[in-house]
């Protein structure tokens, strides 16, 4: 079941970086392409400050999404109750088009034993939000990489989120999200636990304000 996923960082880990240099004037390109001139006064220094945001928005292929999970606490206390993260705001960027998904991940976990703390989870998004996505990979990514980590009784995810290819291009509607969720071990199979965890994220969801 690991499988693919390390096929796919086996294969990210191979793909061979161009030098920035040559990203710098295949940035030059696309002006040329957008029909303008690189060379004017405005634009010298875009290609360099491109891809500088980049390095920024596709940080996360540097890092390792288990690694930042390393280091969970043992049991708490006996506690076992749901764990619920809400509102972790992530941007990442749609394998399709390159533009920026802006949106909010929602997690949930029933914790065995292990437990980790609040921020490893706001890394794990931002691991996986800093590539390039769709946001049913992303959805799913989280999810797995905390249920195989943690090994929990049950993860659950939830993400709402906008897409700038839907909103600035193509069919141009503004407002929309789009709502994708991963269920795994008690969140799928009882009801009752995936109820409770979606009205916690509906309550604070309506509660808390805008944080975008
Ligand atoms: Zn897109």
């Amino acid at each position: 079941m690991a499988k693919s996923r390390n096929k796919s960082s086996r294969r990210a880990a191979a793909v061979v970086r161009p030098t920035r240099e040559a990203a710098e004037d295949a940035v030059r390109t696309l002006l040329r392409w957008a029909g303008d001139d690189p060379s004017r006064e405005g634009l010298l220094d875009t290609p360099g400050r491109v891809v500088r945001a980049y390095e920024e928005h596709f940080a996360g292929y540097g890092h390792d999404p288990k690694l930042v999970l390393a280091r969970t606490f043992e049991e708490v206390e006996g506690y076992d109750e749901m764990i619920v993260l809400t509102d972790i705001r992530f941007e990442s960027h749609c394998e399709h088009h390159m533009a920026p998904i802006i949106g909010k991940v929602h997690i949930g976990y029933l914790p065995d034993r292990r437990v980790v703390g609040i921020s490893k989870l706001a890394r794990l998004v931002e691991v996986y939000a800093k590539r390039l996505q769709i946001q049913e990979k992303l959805t799913a990514q989280i999810a797995d990489t905390l249920q195989e980590v943690l090994k929990p009784r049950g993860v659950a995810v939830v993400v709402e989120a906008a897409h700038e290819c839907m909103t600035t291009r193509g069919v141009h509607k503004p407002g929309v999200s789009m709502v994708t969720s991963r269920m795994v071990g008690a969140f799928r199979e009882d009801q009752m636990t995936r109820r409770e965890f979606l009205s916690i994220v509906e309550l604070t969801g309506r509660a808390a304000p805008p944080n975008t």
